[in-house]
């Protein structure tokens, strides 16, 4: 929609600004205003400048012409500068939001410059004088606070990356990250290394990632960089080490950082770029920003942002909330809820204790279901506390956050003394409610107090102060209204003295108060007696208008007690502004308390409605799952009706493992397309994944020894369907896993060399099938439909295949979905292709080609059982080089005759004979 400066307003060839320039006819003088601009623009060379003017923001130049494209407004003409058209566009105040939204959108960062004084003012100082101006706020992705720029369910983080100076550490591998939440004041730091880097920004998805320059030019970063949404370069003195004690202890006005606990001279780095960004761009403004939290490493899950994507934790493939686990599970009924849940998702503890709380805390609303209900109803009545509370504090909120703060700690409140009940509260709940009693009952009783009952969008309305709440108040509104009584008994009088019975007193924003007749009348009151006392003002088709002396003076009456309430009302909302942020850190400790008993009580009404049960969840290497289930592919088919089968998992050490060795299973499924593998390997990493993120799981049981890292990869052929993948990266993916996993990882490999011609696919899969299991040695499920593989069962003791049942039935297939042992005998793939539609010719002919191909097969000799086995023990090439000698001798110190079968004992004398032999010759 275009939107153009309203007629009238201003000149169309010369720009007068408000301070009353008159236009410049030399084309080569620059005028007050056009000075003043390029000025203020030149201080903010990377945004768009936002230049108030009267009701609208206009901007000129570049900044219009990307502005009317990238917003599809008319791009007009605004007198000359150096003898050029100026490019001009502008958008009214009042919808400013909605056009800021769709800029940061598009990644550009905004200046909003407003008019620091009434251009009356201005024009006392002369004729030539601009009215003065200045940046108030930049903004940018991650320093929004508007309900109406951000998604109520998600968090909006800044994120800061600072990278050690490889000339101090010598070690440039090296980040701090820290973030921040302006809109709820959240602030964490952790330090990481290159390789965990990208997993961590997939976690947080901030909107923003503010680095220096140097980081942001580095080479080895430039191509990461490029598939971020927004990185802002900043130049070096924000990043600079030296000086970030004093910023960020100057910030929180502490005497020193030790008030934040133990923080690495990174951390702090991280932590002071971050304050003095949102200094920058707050200007002169203060969010309420909680003192850093330090994240220790390796205090959650490590899951990249591969294996993110394809579990499709936060959203889908797709990119949507829908069909996501978390749309799956999240049954909060506040944002704050909707967005802890989503944090404690994306990032699961490694802690069996720290889960051990949480999970309490949802097992006592699993039991006690008058509390559950009793805690999500009142819930529901509780606002975003934290969000409000950040508007009131960089002075954007308006009455409605007032309300917000009023009505959730009562909330808060009500919920704290209606849960003493709760038999054995578990720590974090109980907790929470002591957390819920901490603000002061008083604030919400002065708000219950000061507000009105219907509110405004913005304080600038007026009338959100309740009446009978302050003695001036009131009085200037009685005033206001009296005067009003007056305009109506006005009205009758001159109806009696015209004689015109029709006569009305009304008010536009044009004229103000007017008298109004009909045409026909019109002529009467323009004459004399009566031109005396009316004044005409306008003739339209059916009325004209009048004023008078009397009614001038009323209105300038009614016009200064409605600005001297207006005023009033504006001291009263800094006052109580004031008190709610003298109270902000008790109110964000409620913020977090109730969000924390949604997140609760929303995991056990989850669990309660799908019958999920509590996992246990301790330090082993357990993976037991019985009855296990896919929670977003369950309630799928739940909606058609059809019922999901349960299976069972079991990826623990075998009981009888060699006593030392520290290894999982590896659970090797085979079974025709659209038996349900992908299904089955998902469902047991999100079973996982809820149970380290302390939620209920959907099976009988589980047991979960604790995953430090999770990994899941898809073969390339399931991909390329979404049009996203290469077999490239598919093998780069793969190296990743078998270049990190440990022993405590949990590693998803679906299909993987499936996206090469068959021998290369089944070479790729079965070296990764041995490296997983001897060198690894984590528990994994690998799903493939390579039957060979099958065989590495009888040498890999911790291997074992099972498959997915299928029943042939009249030629045609019927898909079972239940996992048992063993191995797949046939693909089914014509059963599937001829499911899918094929014609019938097409697969017959392929019945034929299969026969003819299956009997070729069965002539050539198998050989996979000749294969040596996998080079183990594994070591880094370097280090083999180093001492192979040392390592033949460990290599035989590890045999343990007596646990080898015949077969056994040769395949290691083999081994060590083909070892010496590399060592001779070198
Ligand atoms: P595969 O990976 O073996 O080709 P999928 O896991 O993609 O098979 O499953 C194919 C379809 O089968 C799924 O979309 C789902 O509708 C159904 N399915 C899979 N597992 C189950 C199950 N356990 N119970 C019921 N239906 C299932
Ligand atoms: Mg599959």
């Amino acid at each position: 929609m275009a939107l153009v400066q309203p007629i009238g307003l201003s000149e169309p060839d010369a720009p007068i600004p408000p301070g009353g320039t008159p236009p410049s006819g030399d084309a080569g003088r620059v005028t007050p205003m056009m000075e003043q601009y390029i000025e203020i623009k030149a201080a903010n060379p990377d945004c768009l400048l936002f230049y108030r003017m009267g009701d609208f923001y206009e901007m000129f130049f570049a900044d219009a012409e990307t502005a009317s494209r990238a917003l599809g407004i008319m791009l007009t003409k605004r007198g000359k500068h150096l003898g050029v058209d100026i490019p001009m566009c502008g958008v009214p105040v009042e919808r400013a939001d909605e056009y800021l939204h769709r800029l940061i959108a598009l990644g550009h960062r905004v200046a909003v410059c407003e008019q620091l004084e009434d251009p009356a003012e201005a024009r006392k100082r002369g004729p030539k004088s601009v009215v003065r101006r200045d940046v108030v706020r930049l903004v940018t992705p991650g320093t929004l606070t508007e309900d109406t720029l951000l998604d109520a369910k998600r968090n909006n983080y800044l994120l800061a990356v600072a990278r050690a100076r490889s000339s101090s550490s010598g070690d440039d591998n090296r980040f701090a990250l820290a973030w921040i939440d302006i809109s709820t004041g959240e602030f964490h730091i952790t330090e990481c290394d290159r390789a965990s880097l990208s997993a961590e920004i997939a976690r947080l998805e901030p909107s923003e990632i503010i680095v220096s320059d140097a980081l942001f030019a580095d080479a080895d970063l430039v191509p990461y960089w490029r598939t971020l949404p927004a990185v802002t370069p900043l130049t070096r003195d924000v990043f600079d080490g030296a000086t970030a004690e004093r910023r960020l202890t100057s910030f929180f006005a502490v005497a020193t950082s030790e008030a934040f606990g133990t923080i690495s001279r990174l951390e702090l780095t991280a932590a002071a770029a971050c304050v003095t960004y949102v200094e920058r761009t707050q200007i002169g403004r203060r969010p309420p920003l909680s003192p850093p939290l330090r994240e220790s490493a390796g205090a959650t899950m490590a899951i990249d942002q591969a294996t993110r994507g394809n579990l499709e934790l936060v959203r889908t493939l797709a990119g949507e909330r829908r069909g996501s686990l978390l749309e799956a599970i999240d049954h909060t009924v506040t944002s704050a809820g909707s967005r802890l849940l989503a944090q404690r998702l994306s990032a699961p503890l490694t802690d069996p204790n720290a889960i051990t709380r949480r999970l309490d805390a949802v097992a006592a609303f699993v039991e006690d279901i008058a509390s559950r209900a009793e805690t999500r109803s009142r819930l529901q009545a509780a606002p975003d506390l934290a969000r409000a509370l950040a508007r009131l504090a960089v002075g954007r909120g308006g009455p409605r956050d007032l309300a917000a703060i009023r009505d959730g700690v009562q909330a808060a409140a009500e919920l704290a003394r209606a849960l003493v009940a709760l038999k054995e509260s578990p720590a974090e709940i109980a907790d929470a409610l002591q957390s819920c009693r901490r603000p002061d009952a008083r604030l919400a009783a002065e708000l219950s107090q000061a507000l009105a009952d219907e509110l405004p969008a913005f304080k600038r309305d007026g009338g959100f102060v309740r009446e009978g709440y302050d003695a001036a108040l009131d009085e200037t509104r009685s005033l206001r209204d009296a005067s009003r009584r007056v305009v109506a008994a006005l009205q009758t009088r001159y109806a009696e003295e015209t004689g015109v019975r029709g006569l009305k007193i009304r008010h536009n924003n044009v004229l103000g108060y007017f008298v109004e007749v009909t045409a026909q009348h019109g002529d009467k009151l323009m004459a004399a007696p009566f031109n005396a006392t009316f004044i005409h003002r306008q003739t339209l088709a059916g009325q004209v208008r009048f004023t008078s002396t009397e009614l001038g003076e009323l209105e300038a009456k009614i016009a200064s007690a409605a600005e001297r309430s207006l005023g009033l009302e504006l001291e009263i909302f800094e006052r109580l502004s004031a008190a709610v942020i003298a109270e902000s850190v008790a109110l964000k400790q409620c913020a977090e308390a109730l969000a924390c008993l949604d997140v609760a009580s929303a995991l056990s009404a989850l669990a309660a409605e799908h019958g999920y049960a509590r996992p246990h969840v301790d330090d082993s290497l357990a993976f037991v799952i019985e009855g296990g289930r896919h929670p977003v592919v369950e309630q799928a088919l739940a909606r058609d009706g059809t019922p999901f089968v349960a299976n069972d998992s079991d990826l623990s050490p075998p009981a009888d493992a060699k006593s030392g060795i520290l290894a999982g299973r590896i659970w090797l499924i085979t079974g025709p397309n659209m038996a349900g593998k992908s299904t089955f390997l998902r469902q047991n990493a999100l079973i996982a994944i809820l149970a380290q993120t302390g939620s209920f799981v959907p099976a009988k049981a589980a047991h979960i020894g604790v995953v430090d890292r999770l990994f899941s990869r898809v073969g390339a052929a399931d991909d390329l369907a979404r049009g996203r993948s290469t077999f490239m990266v598919e093998m780069v993916e793969t190296a990743a896993i078998l270049n990190q996993a440990s022993a405590r990882s949990l590693v998803i490999l679906d299909e993987i060399g499936r996206g090469t011609a068959t021998f290369d696919g089944l070479s790729i899969a079965w070296a990764t099938v041995e490296h997983l299991h001897d060198v690894n040695r984590c528990r994994a499920l690998f799903a493939t439909h390579f039957h060979e593989l099958t065989a590495l069962a009888a040498r890999l003791d911790r291997l074992h295949n099972a498959t997915v049942r299928v029943k042939e039935w009249r030629g045609d297939v019927v898909f079972l979905h239940e996992v048992v042992p063993g191995s797949a005998d046939h693909s089914y793939g014509i059963q599937v292709a001829k499911l899918a539609g094929l014609p019938a010719s097409v697969i017959e002919r392929a019945k034929l080609v299969l026969a003819k191909l299956e009997q070729e097969d069965r002539a050539k000799p198998k050989g996979f059982e000749d294969l040596p086995l996998f080079a183990a023990p594994y070591k880094p090439s370097q280090e083999m080089q180093d001492d192979a000698y040392e390592l033949m001798v460990a290599a035989v110190a590890a045999l343990n005759p007596d646990d080898m079968s015949p077969r056994e004992a040769m395949e290691a004398l083999y081994l060590l004979k083909k070892k010496l032999a590399e060592t001779e010759k070198k």
